[in-house]
């Protein structure tokens, strides 16, 4: 639906629209070649601002997403072929901070509205970060609380049901503005996502409000912005990178966290090995559940969106942390 399209013959458009509005519309949320549509066309980088894009655009977009389901967000290199699908693209939706090579792919992109997720709520650091998410567990190896020595922002926004309804009132406004003829319907779609959002708050809110830890595991240090909305305290076996393993000291001193703190269960997340989570829980004499960071959707996550993901982390926490 960018500037090139309008000049799509006609008649072509209309032999598109007679296959039928199931044939375009069923492709959202695939990773194919962008196609030329009447839609308006966003490619998403991850999972959360795919599901964004989906909710608030509805019927009028076609949302292609840069990471398959499955793919470790971090790890991302950027294809030619995706940069070509930038470029036919009418909005690209993107978290900087995240997957680097997405950022320069994007900042070298003439599409004509780029909407970063990281600008449309606060950021913060949260201890662990350092320059990104791959360089995080560089500082680690001392097994000892790293506040203060990072200089990059934890990018997990969309785990706080609250900035990521933050970042979903900013998407609709940036869809209004690049489609305007569609604008009431994107404004309607962002109400109903924010409220849902508000409500998921409201249940975390709730249903973590009195248990009997306030301290949990992680295998990655995904869960910053959600432990502190409620109260809680992450502590994070090997830092950002999922793939790390910790260190003997590092393991002991979660080990002394854990006791001290009443911790039950470490977590670990579906999209890598739980060897390090299976280890330390060895170790330690502690149960394994699965913490989802929703950076994508696939056959073993324990709900098929976000909303459903959430929800079943809320269920874990809660069992973990003893909640009454
Ligand atoms: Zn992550």
């Amino acid at each position: 639906m960018n500037v090139r399209r309008r000049l799509i013959p006609a008649a072509a458009v209309a032999a598109v629209a007679a296959l039928g509005a199931g044939t375009l519309s069923g492709c959202s949320g695939g990773t194919g070649v962008v196609a030329n549509t009447s839609k308006f066309d966003v490619v998403a980088s991850f999972y959360p601002m795919t599901f964004l894009a989906e909710r608030i655009g509805g019927e009028h977009v076609r949302v292609t997403t840069l990471t398959s389901p499955g793919q470790e967000p971090h790890d991302l290199e950027i294809s030619p072929r995706q940069i070509a699908q930038l470029e036919e693209s009418d909005a690209a939706l993107y978290l900087s901070g995240l997957q680097p090579s997405v950022d320069e792919a994007v900042a070298q992109s003439p599409v004509r509205t780029k909407i970063d997720a990281a600008r449309l709520t606060t950021l913060e650091e949260h201890g662990t970060e350092v320059g990104g998410h791959a360089a995080g567990h560089a500082t680690h190896e001392d097994g000892e609380h790293e506040d203060g020595e990072g200089t990059g922002k934890d990018p997990h926004i969309w785990l706080d049901p609250v900035r990521y309804a933050q970042v979903a009132e900013g998407v609709g406004k940036a869809f209004e503005k690049a489609d305007p003829e569609h604008a009431a319907d994107y404004r309607k779609n962002t109400a109903a996502l924010a409220g849902e959002l508000d409500a998921l708050d409201l249940r975390f809110r709730r249903s973590l409000a009195h248990t009997r830890s306030k301290v949990f595991l992680t295998t990655h240090a995904a869960f910053g912005y959600l432990a502190e909305r409620y109260g809680l305290t992450e502590e994070a076996v090997n830092g950002l990178d999922p793939e790390s393993e910790p260190s003997a000291a590092r393991v002991k001193a979660l080990e002394r966290t854990a006791r001290a703190d009443g911790v039950s269960t470490v977590f670990y997340e579906t999209l890598v090995s739980d060897r390090t989570a299976r280890t330390l829980a060895h170790d330690t004499g502690l149960r394994t559940d699965v913490l989802d960071p929703l950076e994508g959707i696939t056959d073993r996550s324990r709900g098929k969106d976000y909303l459903a993901v959430q929800e079943a982390n809320l269920k874990a926490l809660r069992q973990a942390l003893d909640a009454k």
